[in-house]
């Protein structure tokens, strides 16, 4: 079947295909924070895409179904690389993971042969293969110091670097010019909307905003960070990130006062995976994440890296 025949099925019928499938193909289902509600209701699982994937890989599960970009599919092949890996839309791209190929690692790496490479996950399986050592938006300010007083390149995403040097007070840090296009336009201005438009409500925001806003906010925190923020707090807060986040915690936590900083802050990437994609996905066992080995496991080293610190 191609996929508008599943996109003329009832909701009722997709989530009865995906359901049934995913049992017959002993799958689990990961979704990322940002995407669509529907598809987070149908996961075993929701989050970021570091901890998606170490959840996948700690599975018994034959199949992993990665609901989220290209990039984030590729993380759990590269920790899961014997295990059948499908992504329901293998053309939803992350704009800022683009901004940073293998080729241009390699020569970055010529011109500053000394430097540590520090790349955050949002970035493909090459650059991953390509660098010293991963991080991601938790994880950031702790793995950059690990490496103490060497000089670091830090990429794809120039927001969380400036965030990272700000709070190390490290200098000799050369930052990529890449961004998130999501985070990149929340601003000082929506802040200052929000304060007197939400008096005394806490603002927490990602660390891939722009810094006079990380500057501006009570709080910079990544999603798994504003999670738990709101889990143990009753105080009302607005979340500047990607809506879906908003929407996961309103849905998990109802009794919590929680609203969008900015409401279109929404990652078009990411509302591709639809869930008539997620059911042919399953149904027809298509668009399977396939990788390199030797890339995978250099990658491997990479991100290995990152665990030991993190
Ligand atoms: S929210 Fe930003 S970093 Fe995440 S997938 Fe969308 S564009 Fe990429």
């Amino acid at each position: 079947m191609i996929l508008q025949d599943y996109i003329k099925l009832s909701i009722a019928e997709l989530q009865k295909i995906v359901n049934e499938e995913k049992r017959r193909a002993n799958a689990i289902i990961l979704a990322h924070n940002y995407t669509r509600p529907e598809i987070q209701q149908l996961a075993d699982y929701i989050g970021d895409s570091l901890d998606l994937s170490r959840k996948a890989a700690c599975s018994n599960d034959d199949v992993i179904v990665f609901c989220g970009v290209m990039f984030m599919a590729e993380t759990a092949k590269i920790l899961s690389p014997y295990r059948l890996v499908l992504t329901p839309e293998p053309n939803a791209g992350c704009p800022l993971a683009a901004g940073a190929t293998m080729e241009d690692v390699i020569e970055m790496r010529r011109r500053y042969p000394e430097h540590v490479f520090i790349a955050y996950v949002n970035t493909t399986a090459e650059v991953k293969a390509s660098v010293d050592i991963c991080c991601t938006s938790a994880n950031a300010v702790a793995v950059v110091r690990s490496v103490g007083e060497s000089p670091v390149v830090f990429l794809p995403d120039r927001n969380l670097g400036s965030y990272v040097q700000r709070k190390l007070r490290k200098n000799n840090m050369i930052l990529w010019g890449g961004g998130c296009y999501v985070h990149q336009f929340i601003s000082l201005e929506d802040i200052e909307l929000a304060r007197k438009e939400f008096p005394g409500w806490k603002i927490i925001v990602h660390p891939e905003c722009p810094p006079d806003v990380a500057e501006s906010a009570d709080l910079v925190a990544s999603t798994g960070g504003m999670f738990r923020w709101v889990a143990d707090h009753n105080e009302p807060v607005l979340l500047g990130t990607e809506i879906g986040m908003i929407e996961r915690i309103t849905r998990e936590m109802p009794e919590k006062q929680v609203k969008a900083l900015k409401e279109n802050a929404v990652c078009s990437n990411m509302k591709q995976i639809t869930l008539a994609k997620l059911a042919r996905t399953l149904k027809e066992r298509i668009f399977e994440v396939k990788l390199d080995d030797e890339i995978i496991s250099m990658a491997q080293k990479s991100l290995k890296r990152m665990i030991e610190i993190d």
